[in-house]
């Protein structure tokens, strides 16, 4: 099978998986001749499909050949899909030619099953390692693990990645079970859990050291062994089972606290040719999944705990406003709240206020007492936020009213990039 083939089949295989960020790494470039690639220069961009995911890496399978059988893959081994593998060198080489005519600017390899997951893993690492060490290449790599694979293979991962990532699948134990039988949650855990430990031991590791030898020496960093510096992550499939959006989020919650997660990414269940008669005809809608990460960032950025967004007996989110506002409209004996003299973690759970405006609320605050009109030129979302809030010269007439969204064109529904349009 010839380069090009295996290019199209192994890289629409690979468009399943939604976690492949490139935020979070450390900043490396090729300025001066030596190495190739950059994880911030110019002329090569993030890009994002339509629906959030991130397009500018390039999202490859190294097989999509596979000896496990879950249900809600497209490559299980019951699939009958044509069937392709790489060769590592090849894969290396395809890498360096999309970067070099500035097509991505970095790769984001998973891999099929094949033999056993310590063989699949030596060749996803191989990859890495070929780049960074025959290529010096500098752009950014992530790594899908494969966590029944040795301790030693995961440690070597972190050390040519930017970011690994371990797919947890199912928000629930049940849920894996009944829909990935071969996957083991333990399994799953404990690389996460081992990788958490790679990752805080570098870190601390590379906490500048103060030279107590010599009086007034300025610290210097300790030179560390990186190790995936952009921290691990991991995917969770909505819609493919019952699981609502409370479960979902408690699993969330869990794993950001257990094994401190960059990101946790939610990918809507899409359903696959010859699907399980297990799986649901339908994909949930786009916006459940949209919901869920604004839910998300409620949990990481705004102090809200999950039980808080979804209360219990509740089970869903809602679709139709967004969380931090469907949280206001449960809650409005809590406002208005007082522009002037409200703590932080009370102004975080306005409707329409972001975290920097808060900060320039609070430096503007410390001067002199803010009033209604200082809110345009602090960057506040008027609309959203003035039924929320009480500030000299204003002061909400009843009770926050629901906004009406404006009603939306139709819009095409979004499919993922391909690399071949
Ligand atoms: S192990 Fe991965 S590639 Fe194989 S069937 Fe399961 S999800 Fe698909």
């Amino acid at each position: 099978m010839d380069l090009q083939s295996k290019l199209a089949i192994l890289a629409d295989a690979a468009k399943y998986d939604a976690s492949c960020a490139s935020s979070g790494t450390d900043k490396r470039h090729s300025v001066g001749g030596r190495g190739i690639g950059s994880t911030e220069g110019m002329g090569i961009c993030h890009s994002y499909a339509p629906d959030g995911r991130c397009i500018s890496l390039l999202k490859i399978l190294l097989t999509n050949h596979c000896q496990y059988d879950c249900l809600y893959c497209v490559n299980r081994s019951s699939s009958n899909v044509p069937r392709a593998r790489f060769r590592t060198d090849e894969l290396v080489q395809l890498t360096l030619d999309f970067y070099r005519r500035n097509c991505i600017e970095g790769l984001f390899l998973s891999s099929g099953i094949i033999k056993s997951p310590d063989f699949t893993m030596e060749q996803v690492v191989e990859v890495a390692r070929s780049l960074r060490e025959d290529h010096d290449f500098r752009g950014y790599i992530h790594l899908k693990t494969i966590p029944d694979a040795s301790e030693e293979l995961l440690a070597r991962a972190g050390r040519y990645a930017d970011r690994l990532s371990i797919n947890i699948e199912m928000p629930t134990t049940e849920g894996l079970k009944a829909l990935a039988p071969e996957k083991d949650d333990l399994a799953i855990k404990r690389s996460m859990a081992r990788l958490r430990l790679h990752i805080d031991d570098g870190k601390e590791a590379a906490k500048p050291v103060p030279i107590r030898v010599l009086p007034g020496a300025r610290p210097r960093p300790a030179k560390a062994p990186r190790f995936a510096p952009a921290g691990q992550s991991t995917q969770m499939i909505v819609g493919a089972d019952a699981t609502d959006d409370q479960h979902i989020l408690a699993t969330s919650a869990q794993l950001y606290g257990s094994y401190r997660l960059r990101r946790v990414y939610y990918s809507a269940f899409s359903p696959i040719p010859d699907a399980s008669r297990g799986l649901p005809l339908q994909a949930p809608p786009l916006m459940r999944e949209h919901r869920l990460y604004q839910a998300d960032w409620l949990m990481r950025f705004y102090g809200f705990a999950h039980d808080e967004i979804v209360p219990r007996g509740q089970g869903l989110l809602r679709l139709d406003v967004d969380p931090k506002l469907a949280w206001a409209l449960a809650h409005r004996e809590q406002f208005p709240v007082d522009l002037n003299t409200a703590p932080r973690e009370l102004l975080l759970r306005v409707p329409g206020l972001g975290v920097k405006a808060i900060d320039r609320l609070l430096q503007s605050r410390r001067v002199r007492r803010l009033r209604a009109d200082d809110l345009p030129r602090l960057h506040v979302p008027l609309k959203k936020v003035l039924p929320f809030v009480l500030v000299d010269g204003h002061r909400p007439s009843g009770d926050p009213v629901l906004p009406t969204p404006a009603a939306a064109p139709p819009r095409a529904l979004p499919v993922q990039a391909s690399l071949f349009a």
